[in-house]
Parts: structure tokens; sequence; C-alpha cells
């Protein structure tokens, strides 16, 4: 598996734990001026978990 998702370009976790475990490492770490990814999602191209910034809605379209 590589580090990236070919389609989105996003960083690829196995799982939706583990990808929670890294948006909460996220959220422990002050980011000035970043906008935060707020969830993590399954992705329909490679089947590994993401994480975004966007609301469900935007994601979907
Ligand atoms: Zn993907």
């Amino acid at each position: 598996m590589s580090a990236r998702c070919p389609v989105t370009g996003k960083a690829r976790y196995r799982s939706e734990s583990r990808a929670d475990e890294v948006l909460g490492s996220i959220w422990a770490t002050p980011h000035p001026g970043r906008r935060l990814e707020r969830r993590a999602y399954q992705c329909p191209y490679c089947g590994s978990w993401h994480l975004t910034s966007k609301p469900p809605l935007e994601e979907a379209s």
C-alpha cells in the first residue's frame, strides 16, 4: 500500500480507528491559521480511510 491515495492525494489509514487516532493527535496540537481535519471517512476509490476538513455533504459531491 502506498502512503497516499492515487485519487485524492490524501494520506491513507487502514482502519477507522487508526484514522481517528491521527485525528485526535491533530486536535491535540495547535495549528494557527490552518483548517483542521474534522472527521474520518472511507474512500470509495482506494478503500482506505482518509481525514477531511470538509463537512459531510460537501465530501459526497
Ligand atoms: Zn483514497
